[in-house]
C-alpha cells in the first residue's frame, strides 16, 4: 500500500517536473499563452519568470501583466475585449494595492500618486471590465496603474479606449497590450522621473497595440495579413487633451524596437511581418508588391 502511494507520488512529481520543464524550455514555435485568453497573441516578454522581480508574470481572470518591481508599474498589461466584458456596474469605489505581489516586493499604494501632478492611469480600462463588480475592481489594483498626465488620460488615450469599446460592442474581439516606456515626464507639478517616495517611475510615453478580430471564433487563425492592428505611442504630456490618437499612430515594428519585446509572438511570422509593419489606415499591400 505505502509503496503504491510512493509510486503515485513519484509519478506526480515527475509529471509536474516535465510540465515545468516544458514551460521553461518552450521553443518559440510553441504557443506561449500560459493558458490565459488574455495572452492569446503570445507573451511579449522573452522569458517571463516568476523569480524575476522586474519581469514578474501575473495572470488574473481579468487580464495578464508583467510587473516591474524596480519601476513600480507593469512592463505591459494584456487583455481580451469583447462585448461580454462590458456591462453597467458602478465604478469600483477605490484604487487599492495589489496584495498578490510577493511580500518582498515594494508595495505601491494609491496615495503614492497623490499630489504628484499625474493621474492614476488604468492600462486595462475600468469600463472594459464592467460586467460585474469583481472584474471592475480588479482594474483598480495598482499593478494595472501607471502615472499618466490628465491630458493624455482624458484626451487621446480615452478616445482610443472609446473606439475599442465601440468595436467590441459591434461584435469584434480585441486583443490589447499596453504599457509605459521611458523615465521622466512633465505633469501638472513639473518634471518628475519618479513619484511616491521614488517608488514609481513616471513614463515618458505610453504605448498600446490593438488587434481587431473580425472572426473571433477562429481564435489565432482569425489573424491574417488583412487584420486591423492599431498601434500608438503617446507622449505623457500636459496640453494634449485635444489631440487625437490618430496623431500618434505608429507600427508594432516600431514598438518592438522601442521596447525590445516581440509582440504577437504566437501569430505566424509571415503574418506578423505584414501586420506589424503597417500603420492603421494604410492600404493593405499585396505581399507580391514588397
Ligand atoms: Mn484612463
Ligand atoms: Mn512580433
Amino acid at each position: 500500500m505505502s509503496s503504491s502511494i510512493n509510486r503515485l507520488t513519484q509519478w506526480k512529481w515527475t509529471g509536474l517536473l516535465s510540465c515545468l520543464l516544458t514551460i521553461a524550455v518552450g521553443s518559440p514555435s510553441q504557443a506561449r499563452n500560459y493558458g490565459s485568453i488574455h495572452l492569446l497573441m503570445g507573451t511579449p516578454s522573452s522569458s517571463p519568470d516568476s523569480q524575476n522581480r522586474d519581469d514578474y508574470l501575473m495572470i488574473k481572470p481579468q487580464y495578464a501583466l508583467s510587473y516591474n518591481n524596480s519601476k513600480g508599474t507593469a512592463n505591459w498589461v494584456s487583455w481580451q475585449l469583447n462585448a461580454t466584458w462590458i456591462g453597467t456596474v458602478d465604478r469600483c469605489s477605490s484604487f487599492r494595492p495589489d496584495t498578490t505581489l510577493p511580500p518582498t516586493f515594494v508595495r505601491v499604494v494609491p496615495t503614492d500618486y497623490s499630489l504628484s501632478g499625474f493621474s492614476r492611469g488604468h492600462m486595462t480600462r475600468s469600463r472594459d471590465r464592467s460586467a460585474n463588480q469583481t472584474d471592475n475592481c480588479a482594474t483598480f489594483l495598482m499593478t494595472n496603474i501607471v502615472p499618466q498626465t490628465q491630458a493624455q488620460n482624458e484626451g487621446p488615450w480615452l478616445e482610443l479606449e472609446n473606439l475599442s469599446q465601440a468595436l467590441a460592442l459591434a461584435g469584434k474581439e480585441l486583443y490589447i497590450i499596453a504599457g509605459p516606456t521611458g523615465e521622466g515626464a512633465t505633469g501638472l507639478k513639473g518634471f518628475k522621473t519618479r513619484i511616491g517616495n521614488d517608488k514609481v517611475t513616471v513614463p515618458t510615453s505610453t504605448w498600446k497595440i490593438i488587434v481587431v478580430l473580425d472572426r473571433p471564433q477562429l481564435r489565432l487563425k482569425g489573424v491574417t495579413t488583412q487584420t486591423r492592428v492599431i498601434a500608438v505611442k503617446m507622449p505623457n504630456e500636459v496640453g494634449i487633451q485635444a489631440k487625437s490618437y490618430k496623431d500618434y499612430l505608429t507600427t508594432v515594428d516600431e514598438l518592438e524596437k522601442l521596447t525590445g519585446y516581440d509582440f504577437l509572438s504566437d501569430v505566424p511570422k509571415a503574418v506578423q511581418d505584414v501586420i506589424e509593419a503597417r500603420k492603421d489606415g494604410e492600404q493593405v499591400r499585396n505581399p507580391s508588391q514588397f
